[in-house]
C-alpha cells in the first residue's frame, strides 16, 4: 500500500502515520524528520537545508527529491509507504509521479486531513512547549501556515484531479481521526487495513 497523507502543519499528520504505519505495516517516511536529522548530523544537506527549515520556508525541491529518491529506494519500501510532509508543491508531485512510474507503482490513496487556521496555531504552541521544536515560535509557525496555502494547498486539486485525493475531518481526538482515515481507506479498497 502506497499513501500520502497531507494536511497543513500542526494537523496531526504524524501522529496519524505513527499510527497507520503499525496498522498498514508499511515504512512511514517524513521528509521533516529526515531534514531534521541531516541538520543534527551536519551534513552537506543539513547544511542547505537548515535557514530555510529554521524560517519556515520550504528547502529546495532538489534538495528534496534528491533525499527522497535515496530514501524510497531502500529495501524497506517494497510493501509499501507513507509519505508524510512530501510531496509539499505541485513540482514534488509530478516529480514523484515519473519516480513511480519508472517503477510501475501506483499511489493508493492520498488522504488530506482538514484543520482550520486557529486550532492549527494553538496546536503549535502546544507542541511548542511539549517538544521545544525550533520552527515552532508563533511567527514561523505562521509562515509555515502561509507556505502551506501557497505552495501546498495547489496538490489538493492536483491529487483531486487525478481522482486520488480523500479528504478527512481532522478534528476531534487521534483515536477519532485515526478511525476517519482507516475507515476511507477501507471504502476504497485498501484491503490491509483489518490487522
Ligand atoms: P515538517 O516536519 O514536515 O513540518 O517539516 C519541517 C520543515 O522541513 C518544513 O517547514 C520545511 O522547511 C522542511 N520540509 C519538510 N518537508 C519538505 C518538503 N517536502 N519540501 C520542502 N521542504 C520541506
Amino acid at each position: 500500500m502506497r499513501l500520502i497523507l497531507l494536511g497543513p502543519p500542526g494537523s496531526g499528520k504524524g501522529t496519524q502515520s505513527v499510527r497507520l504505519k503499525e496498522k498498514l505495516g508499511i515504512s512511514h517516511i517524513s521528509s521533516g524528520d529526515l531534514l531534521r536529522d541531516a541538520v543534527k548530523r551536519e551534513t552537506e544537506l543539513g547544511k542547505q537545508a537548515k535557514e530555510f527549515m529554521e524560517a519556515g520556508k520550504l528547502v529546495q525541491d532538489e534538495l528534496v527529491l534528491g533525499m527522497m529518491r535515496e530514501r524510497l529506494e531502500a529495501d524497506d519500501c517494497g510493501s509499501g509507504f507513507l509519505l508524510d510532509g512530501f510531496p509539499r508543491t505541485v513540482a514534488q508531485a509530478r516529480a514523484l509521479g515519473r519516480m513511480l512510474e519508472e517503477d510501475r507503482i501506483p499511489l493508493d490513496h492520498v488522504m488530506s486531513l482538514d484543520v482550520d487556521d486557529e486550532e492549527i496555531l494553538s496546536r503549535i504552541r502546544g507542541r511548542r512547549e511539549a517538544e521545544g521544536r525550533s520552527d515552532d515560535n508563533e511567527e514561523t509557525a505562521r509562515e509555515r501556515l502561509a507556505v502551506y496555502e501557497s505552495e501546498t494547498k495547489p496538490l489538493l486539486d492536483f491529487y483531486r484531479e487525478a481522482g486520488l485525493l480523500q479528504e478527512v475531518d481532522g478534528i476531534g481526538t487521534p483515536d477519532d481521526i485515526f478511525d476517519r482515515i482507516v475507515a476511507c481507506i477501507s471504502a476504497t479498497g485498501g484491503g490491509e487495513v483489518d490487522g
